[in-house]
């Protein structure tokens, strides 16, 4: 059987590292800044990406190269690089493609930390984004394209809105206008969700959440599918498909042919220039995480899935939103992307509004107020006193982040201790 027939859950336990004889059982941690040649020619043609190999860890690393292909072979893509953080990533995969003058489409719905790179500190680039409500018309999308749009952005599942994007609308969109898809797929993981096989061309992750799933590194990673056809669309990717001239004239995606292109140069260039880079010591977490990543999601999918069931059944609870419920406006969407399940973050409105809802968390005494979510223990926030304290009730409510919000991260504990202790505190207020 080839590795590529494997299944996901093998994928997970042995992806990426196949040891040879006397060779370390687990991912070997190469904690080295560089790499020793016998001659200068050697290593000449390293820099010339005449040869594959190592030379210093700012642009590839042997325990770093390890997890990526393991995430690759997880996504089903062609091609992987981790980053230092998701942040890293998101922008990565953006501006590998995009520079000054040019323009991208982006859900609305996604991340605040990315929705920030993107509004604020991209644009000060010279980098322009549309953002779109993820549930408009297929005409309301294509209009969002203009002549130098090069990428559209989503989460497949939006932190912290749990939204669900429509990944063929927005894939046939890109596409009709010659651009590739960059889906976020940090909350799915390729567990629930593997983007690719729906039509977008590269992935993101955060793996600082699940992936991770212990909350002990943060890290990002990109994914290419190596199906979009860079050389179909030169004029619009001159980085790939004409010379770079820091790199004595070569050609992207002529020299790596079209799997190969997209992170050969985010590497080749973004890290060297950039050198957001993941330690290999963080790589060596995250492929400890990895390695639970399919018994992990099925849990933490359980524990959410009964902890909204709960909440909705209590008459302390206005409104839950969960995309795996009966009673979601993405029911229908979810079982077409995510039939498995989802993942393990809930919220939920606590009747008697934001006074109640600070009630209510104080009384909690397993789940903890965290800033965090996607991690083994339960927490959580109440963004209108925390992430979203500076604005006034009108402010929150235009965010997506009404005042009795209380968005809750399901761990990996027995359910109904969750229940247990959401019941107590409930019966505070
Ligand atoms: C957390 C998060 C990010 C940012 O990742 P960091 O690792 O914190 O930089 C990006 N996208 C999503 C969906 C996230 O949840």
């Amino acid at each position: 059987m080839s590795k590529n027939q494997r299944r996901i859950e093998t994928k997970c336990v042995q992806g990426g590292y196949t040891p040879g004889n006397g060779e370390p059982r687990q991912v070997p941690i190469i904690q080295s800044t560089t790499f020793k040649y016998a001659t200068s020619e050697d290593m000449g043609k390293l820099f010339d990406l005449e040869a594959s190999g190592y030379f210093y860890s700012r642009l590839q690393n042997p325990t770093c190269d390890t997890v990526a292909a393991k995430i690759c072979e997880l996504e089903g893509g062609s091609a992987a690089m981790l980053l230092s953080s998701g942040q890293a990533a998101s922008f990565f995969a953006v501006f590998n493609i995009a520079s000054v003058g040019d323009h991208v489409v982006s859900s609305a719905s996604i991340y605040g930390g990315t929705y920030n790179l993107f509004a604020v500190t991209m644009k000060k680039m010279g980098i322009e984004f549309t953002f779109v409500d993820p549930d408009c018309t297929e005409e309301e999308l294509n209009a969002a394209f203009r002549p130098n749009t090069k990428a559209v952005f989503g989460e497949t599942i939006a932190n912290p809105a749990l939204t669900v994007l429509d990944i063929e609308k927005f894939a046939k969109a890109a596409h009709a206008h010659g651009v590739p898809l960059i889906v976020d797929n940090t909350f799915a993981t390729p567990i629930h969700c593997r983007p690719f096989e729906h039509g977008a061309d590269i992935v993101t992750h955060s793996t600082t959440k699940y992936m991770d799933g212990h909350g002990v590194a943060v890290g990002g990673c990109i994914v290419d599918s190596g199906n979009f056809n860079w050389m179909a669309h030169a004029d619009k990717f001159p980085g790939l498909c004409t010379p770079d001239e820091s790199y004595h004239g070569i050609t992207y995606a002529e020299k790596f042919g079209q799997g190969g292109a997209y992170i050969t140069k985010a590497t080749a260039q973004l890290m060297r220039d950039f050198g957001a880079t993941q330690s290999p010591q963080s790589a060596f977490y995250l492929n400890l995480g990895l390695e639970s990543l399919h018994v992990r999601m099925e849990r933490h999918a359980l524990n959410g899935r009964k902890v909204a069931e709960f909440l909705e059944s209590s008459d302390k609870i206005t409104w839950v939103n969960y995309p795996s419920l009966p009673s979601n406006k993405y029911y229908e969407r979810t079982k077409k992307y995510m039939p498995n399940g989802t993942c393990g973050v809930v919220s939920f409105g606590v009747k008697g509004g934001r006074a109640a809802a600070e009630k209510f968390m104080k009384a909690l005494k397993l789940i903890a107020i965290e800033t965090h979510v996607a991690d083994a223990r339960s927490c959580c926030l109440h963004p209108a006193s925390a992430t979203h304290r500076q604005m006034n009730e009108q402010e929150l409510i235009a965010a997506g982040v009404p005042g009795d919000l209380v968005r809750l991260s399901c761990g990996l504990e027995n359910y109904q201790d969750l229940i247990d202790d959401l019941t107590q505190a409930l019966e505070s207020i």
